[in-house]
Formats: structure tokens, C-alpha cells, sequence
């Protein structure tokens, strides 16, 4: 029979060659690898939208400042 662990992430067990002892703020916990990929995936999207949002503030930015030196040039003419 194989040995089932207690998966802290899914709170159910999982077949213990799918399990890998994972690090946690209370120590080492058993943990599936399906849910360690899953986080791993959630945090690669968090960094691209992260990366997105930067590039989309600075255009923001950019056109702001294009905005006001046209509308300075407005003035001064
Ligand atoms: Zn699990």
C-alpha cells in the first residue's frame, strides 16, 4: 500500500512520492509538488502583471509630462 501524507496546503492526504518537504514559518511541512507548481505559477503571473503595471505607469507618466510641456508651450506663444 502506499504511504498517504498529510498535505498542510490541500489539507488531504497525497501519495507520498508526490510529496516534498516543504519550508514554512513553523518549519518543515509536507507539502504535494501539484500545489508547490501552483504557487509557483500564481507568483510568475503576479511578477509579469507587476512588471505590466510599471511599464503602464510610466507611460501614464510620460504623457503627463508630454501633456504639460504642451500646454506650457500654449502659454508662452
Ligand atoms: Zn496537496
Amino acid at each position: 500500500m502506499t504511504e498517504m501524507l498529510f498535505c498542510y496546503c490541500c489539507r488531504v492526504h497525497h501519495a507520498k512520492n508526490e510529496m516534498r518537504l516543504f519550508r514554512t514559518r513553523h518549519g518543515y511541512r509536507w507539502r504535494c509538488l501539484r500545489s508547490i507548481e501552483a504557487a509557483r505559477r500564481d507568483h510568475g503571473e503576479r511578477d509579469a502583471f507587476g512588471r505590466q503595471q510599471t511599464a503602464l505607469n510610466r507611460e501614464t507618466a510620460r504623457r503627463a509630462a508630454e501633456h504639460n510641456w504642451r500646454l506650457r508651450q500654449l502659454a508662452e506663444s
